[in-house]
């Protein structure tokens, strides 16, 4: 009997929401045989994004399901195909966002696959064979080298798991915009998993940082735990009046619609705002004050596969990893519920290795 496209050898067993309920619950699937150009790995470790509950929830309204999400995972190579060279059975390796591109176009060959009108994502995506992709709340996944990271030695699995999505996505559009001369104020809007990586990034290139929030409870660590130099509350008109027109740079990673023009009244005349946040419905952008600020609003979408190593390397020299609250994939359910409440401190980790049991 012919083999569906859906059915592959390999067997695989994670958890995946069916619908907008965004509940998820243990789920068996295959990956594909691994080819010439594959690496297998077993999954060790995988973060928790906001984009995952945002899939899981069908927010931006383009959710595949059944979704298994995850990408930001840690993992130890199992098999490699023969064109593989640069990794053996037994590394520790990272996969993120990215599984697959087209490999051709002008972006791919400057190492924005990212960008590549076809790219192929770690999950919800289809890959080159039409068959689904499915993301590291799993316990293996098989992946194109080309895709894969090689993951330090000196970073913890678990507590390094979540630069492989929130490291890259503030790495990333700090280096492209500029955003790294020592010095400088950098604000950084919402404290959850992107943006306290932004902090710590930020410290390590020489800012002066500024966590810009919405949580009063969130101050005591911003300031003594994460190294940031100061804490705004936006609920505190006194003091967000006293700071407008004193940051360089504000990244904005807050989940959820917001208002723009406070960080905007932030900024220095030539101030850059660069929004990585991915709210559901379209943000109010105040033109005034951009114009009469010469200030510049952008945004930015991960990174390439190489920057994504340069990033990892980085962190392994100025010793950045994120803080995490580690779990079983039988929590998942109630941290999603949390994460939606901005309530961790300040990722989730899926012990995925021993707690994923057939
Ligand atoms: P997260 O851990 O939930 O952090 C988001 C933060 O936004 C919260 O901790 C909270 O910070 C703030 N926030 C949430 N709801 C808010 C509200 N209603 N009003 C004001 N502030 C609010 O999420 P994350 O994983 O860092 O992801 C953040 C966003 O980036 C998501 O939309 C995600 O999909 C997106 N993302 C984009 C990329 C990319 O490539 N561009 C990559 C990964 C993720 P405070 O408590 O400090 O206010
Ligand atoms: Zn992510």
């Amino acid at each position: 009997m012919a083999i569906s496209p859906e059915e592959h050898p390999q067997k695989a067993f994670g958890w995946a929401a069916r619908d907008s309920s965004g509940i998820l619950s243990p789920f068996r699937f295959s990956r594909r045989e691994n080819a010439d150009d594959d690496v297998t790995i077993k999954v060790l470790y995988c973060g928790v994004c906001h984009s995952d509950l945002h899939f899981a929830k069908n927010d931006w309204g383009f959710t595949n399901y059944p979704v298994v999400p995850g990408h930001e995972i840690v993992g130890v190579v199992t098999k490699t195909g023969n064109n593989v060279d640069k990794f053996k059975v037994g590394d520790r390796v990272g996969v993120g966002v990215i599984v697959g591109s087209c490999m051709k176009c002008e972006t791919c060959q400057q190492d924005l696959e990212n960008y590549c009108p076809r790219t192929i994502f770690t999950y919800n995506s289809h890959y080159h064979d039409q068959t689904k992709t499915y993301g590291g709340y799993s316990d293996i996944i098989v992946v194109h080298h080309r895709y894969v990271l090689r993951f330090p030695d000196n970073l913890a699995p678990d507590a390094g798991a979540p630069l492989l999505c929130a490291g890259i996505t503030v790495y990333s559009p700090m280096k492209y915009y500029g955003m790294t001369e020592p010095g400088k104020h950098l604000g950084v809007a919402g404290l959850g998993g992107l943006g306290h990586i932004a902090v710590k990034i930020g410290k390590a290139f020489g800012l002066k940082v500024t966590v810009i929030s919405s949580s009063p409870a969130k101050e005591d660590e911003a300031t003594r735990r994460l190294g940031a130099d100061s804490f705004l509350l936006l609920s505190d008109p006194a003091k967000l009046k006293g700071a407008m027109g004193t940051m360089d740079y504000i990244i904005d990673t807050v989940s959820a619609v917001h208002a723009l023009a406070p960080l905007i009244g932030l900024l220095k005349l030539n101030g850059k705002l660069v929004t990585v946040g991915l709210p559901n419905k379209p943000l109010e952008l105040p033109i005034f004050p951009l114009v009469l600020g010469r200030k510049l609003v952008g945004g930015s979408d991960i990174g390439g596969v190489k920057e994504t190593q340069e990033m990892l390397d980085f962190c392994a020299k100025h010793n950045i990893t994120s803080d995490i609250e580690l779990i079983h994939m039988d929590y998942i359910n109630t941290a999603m519920e949390r994460l939606a409440k901005s309530d961790v401190r300040y990722r989730f980790v899926i012990d995925v290795a021993s707690s994923l049991t057939q």
